[in-house]
């Protein structure tokens, strides 16, 4: 490839960088996506695999966030039927816990309302607690709390996001890294790893965590915001899982166990990092905080480190704040150019489950730079994993 012209140019192939090509390709856009190594190998394969509303945001009274992926989760099990699916989620309530039943219930009732009736819930009768989650701690427990949300392969939904938009026309190179954009007069002149040079009249980062270091390869430097970036570990145990189970870690945060590939899929912690390191392994304090919770919670089956067959690690780019990670907001920001100056748009966090809604938002603003070919949208695109 000596010189090629593309209208968009987007860095990062994980589930935001795949679905702004989906969402731009749909729209008649002529695409080049690049990816430094393979399709979701960065976060977007690293994370709980949680299709979901997200439950605790309800406790930030961020509604409009739960709403929107509560929405953006109905379409997906529409959309991706073989990749996403409904499941019935479990959480326990023990004495001495922050969150009493009566609460718990009535959070599950605003999100059995914004989800339009879809998340149903229930108590869990007694009668039924042994055989639903056996090995789960019965001591000091006073009640189950079921609720329906849904789970996902996020590798998987990636690469068929991808797939989609290949079949849209999308070009889409792994193993190829942008090193340098500079604008000139009217389009972006790139150089990739690879040695090739390119332009396009548009560039898109959506890099996830590296989405500041692509930055500074960027001449003139476009405006960014300063992030903190925070590691989620998850451990893979070589125990059966008896379903999706909703807990608090030993100091008060969400875990979840989930079933994963015939085992227990444990996480996740939060532990702030400086800057995105090349590879990230978990910390002995994250392995020992995830060991004692499950531990606690399915003492009879207890694990400790001869029992973890794999773990990963994933970041979370969230914006910079002073409190903690935890309270930090989970949207995604967009930050594009005015119209005028260098055709531009950075994505910073979000979640995978609004990846879709997020794409056409920012499709959207690409529009200001240059109109789109055609009308185009992914509303009513399946998403396979065979395709
Ligand atoms: C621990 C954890 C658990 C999570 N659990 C959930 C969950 O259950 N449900 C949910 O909805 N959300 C969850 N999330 C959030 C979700 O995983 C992320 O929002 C999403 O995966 C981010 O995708 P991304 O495309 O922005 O980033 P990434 O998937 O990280 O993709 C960025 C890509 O850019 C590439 N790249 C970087 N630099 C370059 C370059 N110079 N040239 C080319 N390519 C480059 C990287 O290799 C990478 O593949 C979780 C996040 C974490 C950290």
């Amino acid at each position: 490839m000596a010189t090629t012209d593309y209208d968009i140019l987007i860095v990062g192939g994980g589930i935001y960088g795949c679905g702004i090509a989906q969402a731009a390709s749909a729209c008649g856009y002529r695409c080049l996506l690049i990816e430094q190594n393979t399709l979701a190998s960065g976060t977007s394969s690293q994370s709980t695999k949680l299709i979901h509303g997200g439950l605790r945001y309800l406790e930030q009274f961020n509604l409009k966030l739960v709403y929107e992926a509560l929405s953006e989760r109905e379409r997906l099990l529409q959309l991706a039927p073989e990749l996403v699916s409904r499941q019935w989620f479990y959480i326990p309530i023990y004495q001495g816990n922050k969150r009493p039943p009566w609460m718990v219930a009535c959070g599950l009732l605003l999100y059995f309302i914004l989800s339009g009736g879809r998340s149903r819930f229930k108590w869990l009768p007694r009668s039924q607690w042994e055989n639903t989650l056996p090995a789960l701690n019965t001591s000091h427990l006073r009640a189950i709390l079921a609720y329906e949300d849904a789970a996902t392969d996020d590798a998987a939904l990636t690469r068929a996001v991808a797939a989609s938009a290949r079949s849209l026309g999308c070009n889409i190179r792994e193993n190829c890294a942008l090193e340098h954009a500079e604008y000139d007069k009217n389009q972006w002149n790139v150089r990739l790893s690879t040695g090739d040079s390119l332009s396009a009249k548009i560039l898109v980062n959506a890099a996830g965590p590296w989405v500041n270091t692509v930055h500074q390869c960027i001449t003139p430097s476009p405006a960014c915001i300063d992030i903190q970036l925070v590691q989620g570990s998850h451990l893979l145990l070589n125990r059966p899982c008896p379903g999706y189970v909703y807990t608090e870690s030993l100091d008060g945060r969400v875990m979840f166990f989930r079933p994963w590939k015939g085992q227990t899929l444990a996480g996740t912690t939060e532990t702030p990092l400086q800057d995105p390191p090349l590879n990230i392994n978990p910390t002995a304090s994250e392995i020992c905080d995830i060991l004692t919770t499950y531990n606690h919670y399915f003492p009879s089956t207890a694990c400790d480190a001869h029992d973890i067959v794999r773990s990963f690690c994933g970041m979370r780019v969230l914006p910079q704040t002073h409190g903690s990670a935890f309270g930090a907001s989970r949207e995604t920001i967009m930050l594009c150019n005015p119209f005028g100056q260098a055709p531009y748009l950075a994505v910073y966090g979000g979640k995978l489950t609004t990846y879709r809604s997020e794409s056409e938002k920012a499709v959207q603003l690409l529009k200001s730079f240059m109109p789109p070919p055609h009308k185009g949208s992914t509303r009513n695109m399946i998403l396979s994993e065979h395709a």
